[in-house]
């Protein structure tokens, strides 16, 4: 296994007032994964997070940065926290500037950029994030929402190796935690580890490829996420309920005298584990994004006119946007794809390439696990 990106031995942190909040935590974070900290309020997540970019200093034991204990000097810090960029978890902590283009732009002026690159990392971390047309709008008027994207763009502008995020579904409504989970893979296709707290199951165990458990200050568990619920009591003593799929995967399987394994983490999958598989499954196609246009999407309609249309990623979504392009799924559209196709619709996903390379990887584990045939065909 390659050397975690950052990990910690031993650690342990005691706040002035004297709050044991961190014991003896050695917790690895594995490089180019998608990790939830999962843990009840007051387990120490936030301040777990507050080491892993020297915000904090450990009152006993090590921090680590790609293998080599981090330094609490001033160079130290501003390298560890541009390679480290932490979102917390109410905005207002960390928005100072008047105006959104200012306040991204802040990070990455720090670390001395021309300001051409600024610039354009302002820009492409605003339309990541869909704040491009606000970009100078005064912070203080800004929603709850819109201050969480601003502070998540500060922190990508940083271009920063791991991004780590502390509770950032919380206070979202469904159609901005899709958008924010769809982001953060994006970010994870592009190379970054990622990061994110919860206390919310479901997410944690559809999203998580690792799953790390604090409790009390102290790490529970480590491995992947159906492994954390296999001991049901031990997550229920925490205060943890069941993720939903995994409690119907348990029941199913009593009931149809099945394996457990393999653990669906959508409802395709569940449905390919225990339904009647569909004879006829849809055809999935793969509409560039740049070739996205109404001529394209009149196009599709008029060759497939029963088929269903869905915008995947950030880039497909704002060229939907922009021109106001009438689709069946502007949110979640691989697991609506998944569904669509399932039921026997054929289903055009427009995406950029990497969500082209990234379906094509999540198909060929879906077919290998589950016996399907799906296959990604370009729309041409
Ligand atoms: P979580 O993020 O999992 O909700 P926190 O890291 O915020 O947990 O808190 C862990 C423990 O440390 C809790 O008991 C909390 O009350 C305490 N704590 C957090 N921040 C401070 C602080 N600034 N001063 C004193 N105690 C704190």
């Amino acid at each position: 296994m390659s050397e975690p990106v950052i990990r910690t031995e031993e650690l342990n942190y005691i706040y002035p007032n004297k709050t044991a909040a961190l014991e003896g935590i050695s917790i690895d974070i594995p490089r180019g994964k998608k990790v939830v900290l999962l843990g009840p309020n007051g387990a120490g997540k936030s301040t777990l997070f507050l080491h892993f970019n020297g915000i904090l200093k450990p009152s006993s034991g090590k921090v680590f940065f790609g293998g080599t204990e981090i330094g609490y000097g001033k160079k130290s810090l501003e390298q560890l926290r541009s390679k480290v960029a932490l979102v917390m978890q109410n905005p207002d902590d960390q928005i100072f500037s008047a105006t959104i283009e200012e306040d991204v732009a802040f990070g990455p002026m720090n670390m001395g950029l021309s300001r051409e690159e600024v610039e354009r990392r302002v820009d492409e971390a605003l339309d990541q994030v869909g704040m491009a047309d606000l970009r100078t709008k005064p912070t203080q008027q800004l929603s709850f929402g819109q201050r969480k994207r601003v502070s998540l763009a500060g922190a990508i502008a940083m271009h920063p190796e791991v991004l780590i995020m502390d509770e950032p579904t919380a206070g979202l409504d469904s159609r901005m935690v899709h958008e924010l989970l769809e982001l953060a893979d994006e970010l994870n296709q592009q190379g970054l580890t990622v990061v994110m707290s919860t206390h919310d199951v479901e997410t944690a165990y559809s999203w998580g490829d690792e799953v790390r458990v604090l409790n009390r200050g102290r790490l529970i568990y480590s491995g992947d996420s159906d492994g954390f619920f296999v001991d049901g009591q031990r997550a229920r003593n925490i205060g943890i309920t069941e993720p939903i799929l995994y409690d119907l995967n348990r029941t199913m399987c009593r009931r149809n005298e099945k394996a457990p394994a393999p653990f669906p983490k959508n409802v395709f999958e569940l449905n390919q584990k225990f339904g009647q598989h569909a004879k006829v499954l849809g055809q999935l196609y793969y509409l560039p994004s740049d070739a996205l246009d109404q001529t394209s999407i009149q196009e599709v309609r008029h060759r497939m006119p029963h088929a269903a249309i869905g915008l995947l990623g950030t880039k497909a979504r704002r060229i939907g946007c922009n021109l106001n392009l009438q689709v069946e799924h502007r949110f979640d559209a691989y697991d609506e794809a998944l569904i669509e196709v399932g039921q026997g619709r054929d289903f055009v996903l427009v995406g950029d390439t990497s969500w082209k390379d990234e379906v094509e990887r999540r198909l060929a584990l879906l077919n290998s696990t589950y016996g399907t045939e799906m296959r990604l065909k370009i729309f041409a």
